[in-house]
């Protein structure tokens, strides 16, 4: 029986073993049994699914989950909290497995081939917020079975990945996650909804991996080069950004030629564009790159 969405419950488990935040480890701990619900429903969770969680805590989404999936795997970097887990908070759960390691250095085509026999897991999590957009850019990135990711993130951050091109949350981030899945915003959730409060607004944020990628390009990472170079420096032209990038190595004239090529005025930034122009643009100059062996 989940028990620890009781705040009372929380504090009872932090006493009895002198438990001590760890600011560097992002830990502010759920309490709030309707948001863990509502973590529950957006993942879609059911008894056929293998789970991945990051960051377990104390074990309050953890013990949700073991009670809606088929098996949880739990990986947490924090060894103090690995006996809490393993000796009173999950100790009840027969289908929960505790890794105590950093999710960053874990090679999960390899977890997700022991622990599920290589099909596809949910990916559920109340993220870290000092690590965030690392965790979720090395889930989109790694190439291994997952059927979805559903985690709690900063609002901004929320934001700033389902935004679209002429929006001022709209960046790197919005192209990165919008190339590899489609978003949708599942909960908007309250500061007082955790121990201890963070200090900034949360939201449980739903991404479902593409099948194929919405533009299909010659170089993936040429594409991703641009798209950092011109939000690296968002107030230049496309042009200046990129032609000054210490990425890239293509002229303010090849650069120029490109956005003419592709129908893009020349003057034109890159918060503007969105994957489709940026594909177009990184293809011309792929091209080029194949024909003079230089930008
Ligand atoms: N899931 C719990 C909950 O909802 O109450 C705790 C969430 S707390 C926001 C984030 C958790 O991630 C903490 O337990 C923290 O120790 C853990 N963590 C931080 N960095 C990590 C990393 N690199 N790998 C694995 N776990 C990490």
């Amino acid at each position: 029986m989940a028990t620890l969405g009781d705040p009372k419950k929380t504090i009872e488990i932090l006493n009895k073993y002198h438990f001590v935040f760890q600011k560097k480890f992002g830990q502010n701990f759920l309490i709030d049994t309707h948001v863990l619900d509502k973590i529950i429903r957006a993942a879609e969770i059911t008894k056929e699914d293998m789970v991945l969680e990051i960051g377990p805590g104390i074990g309050t989404l953890t013990q949700y989950l073991c009670e809606n999936a088929r098996k949880v795997v739990a990986v947490e970097i924090d060894k103090m909290l690995i006996p809490i887990l393993k000796e009173d908070t999950l100790a009840e759960y027969d289908n929960v497995e505790v890794i105590n390691a950093d999710i960053l250095k874990v090679d999960l085509n390899k977890l997700v081939e022991e622990k599920n026999e290589g099909k596809p897991v949910k990916v559920v999590a109340n993220l870290p917020y000092y690590i965030t957009t690392p965790i979720v850019m090395s889930l989109l990135e790694q190439d291994f079975p997952i059927k979805s990711i559903t985690v709690m993130v900063q609002k901004e951050v929320a934001d700033r990945m389902k935004a679209e091109p002429g929006t001022p949350d709209f960046g790197a981030l919005s192209l990165a996650v919008q190339y590899r899945a489609d978003t949708y915003i599942a909960a908007n959730v309250p500061p007082n909804c955790f121990m201890p409060r963070p200090a900034v607004g949360s939201c449980v944020i739903r991404l479902a991996k593409k099948e194929e990628p919405p533009v299909k390009v010659m170089s993936e990472t040429l594409m991703f080069k641009m798209i950092r170079a011109a939000f690296n420096q968002r107030r230049k032209t496309l042009v200046n950004a990129i032609a000054n990038s210490p990425e890239l190595s293509f002229s303010k004239e090849a650069v120029t030629a490109a956005l003419v090529k592709a129908g893009i005025r020349e003057d034109e930034r890159g918060e503007k564009l969105g994957l489709k122009e940026f594909g177009e643009l990184s293809d011309i100059l792929f091209q080029r790159i194949g024909q003079k062996g230089e930008g």
